[in-house]
């Protein structure tokens, strides 16, 4: 295991996100199984909330699926969120992450869209797309060209 994994690997085991993880999977009654780089599989989890088809909480990857192939985008995806979890010292990330879905979704329409946390885990291998921003936003951001020629001379 490369060095960067056992060290978000004790990073996450240290700050407890890890062990919230593994109560969470058996919560939703997931199934849990090592998976690459010192991160678990909890698959078959059977909670409503959150939504999403997985998520990932300190170095537990869980999902309603029954399995996360090893190499696939999704994988690496949560991996990164894993990470994510080690930076921001564990479990506080939750709220961090609920504000930047908050903030995503008030000015897209779209949880992750403008999440920080999901586009520095990658729109795409987590599902998401870019969307543009709220038309309201969009007016407020865009700038409409100031009118060279008004067909009146000011001096
Ligand atoms: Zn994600």
């Amino acid at each position: 295991m490369r060095t960067r994994y056992r060290l978000r690997l004790a990073v996450n085991a240290v700050n407890g996100s890890t062990l919230t993880g593994a109560g969470v999977a058996l919560l939703g009654r997931a199934r849990l199984a090592r998976a690459p780089d010192g991160l678990w599989l909890a698959t078959g989890y059977r909670l409503p909330v959150p939504p999403a088809p997985a998520f990932c909480v300190g170095n537990v990857i869980v999902t309603r699926l029954a399995d996360i192939p090893a190499g696939s985008a999704l994988l690496r995806h949560e991996a990164r969120h894993a990470t994510q979890f080690a930076w921001c010292g564990g479990v506080v990330m939750i709220p961090l992450y609920l504000a930047a879905a908050g903030w995503s979704w008030a000015v897209t329409g779209d949880f992750g869209s403008r999440n920080v946390f999901e586009r520095r885990a990658g729109l795409a291998d987590g599902g998401y797309t870019d969307k543009p921003p709220r038309p309201a936003i969009r007016r407020l951001i865009v700038r409409t060209p100031e009118r060279a020629d008004t067909g009146t001379s000011r001096t």
